[in-house]
């Protein structure tokens, strides 16, 4: 079965947007703030904030964790950690970046993790947002866009570990 995938936001777009959010995090969190990217999916946002980031004077260090909720376009509940962190995050400020939240499974999962290990505080920040379908009360203090309820691929986002290359964010439709 082939897929259709209509543009939802340009690269044009979406380079404009983390570069606002760049300069907003850059506010907000200290210069030598422990980044860690939740993948698969914030790979592609992850690698363009923190640059973006880097022209604003941050320092960062950087390390990920992989969770998994995910099969087809289903959420299926249950959150798995594939990979833990190979970094200390006790005393440490961190910034979580994931590219969705939906449930809001997947970071709660994240943030409690980092949070038990001692993280001195967590900030999070989403490339997207679909509003209305948080199963589990969590926020993000920087939001890139909120999108409707429809299934996004692109910039890092995957359909059955595909189309993650496209420099543009866009609707997986059927033909
Ligand atoms: P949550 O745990 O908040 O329900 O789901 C978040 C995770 O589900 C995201 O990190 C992402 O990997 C995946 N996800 C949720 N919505 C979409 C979507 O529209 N497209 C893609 N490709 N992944 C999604
Ligand atoms: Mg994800």
């Amino acid at each position: 079965m082939e897929f259709i995938v209509s543009p939802l936001y340009s690269e044009e777009e979406v380079h404009a947007r983390v570069e606002e959010l760049a300069g907003a995090i850059a506010l907000s969190v200290p210069r030598d703030v422990m980044i860690v990217a939740l993948l698969k999916g914030s790979f592609v946002f992850a690698a363009d904030l923190i640059r973006a980031l880097h022209l604003r004077g941050l320092t960062p260090q950087i390390d990920f964790m992989s969770l998994s909720s995910y099969a087809g376009t289903e959420s299926c509940g249950e959150v798995t950690m594939r990979r833990d962190l190979a970094e200390c995050v006790e005393n440490r400020h961190v910034l979580l970046i994931d590219d969705i939240l939906e449930s809001g499974r997947t970071l709660a999962h994240a943030l409690e993790s980092i949070k038990a290990r001692g993280a001195k505080s967590v900030q999070v920040a989403v490339l997207l947002e679909k509003p209305g379908k948080r199963k589990v009360e969590v926020a993000a203090d920087f939001t890139g866009f909120i999108i409707p309820d429809h299934f996004v691929v692109g910039y890092g986002l995957d359909y059955a570990n595909f189309y993650r290359e496209l420099p543009f964010i866009g609707v997986l439709a059927r033909p």
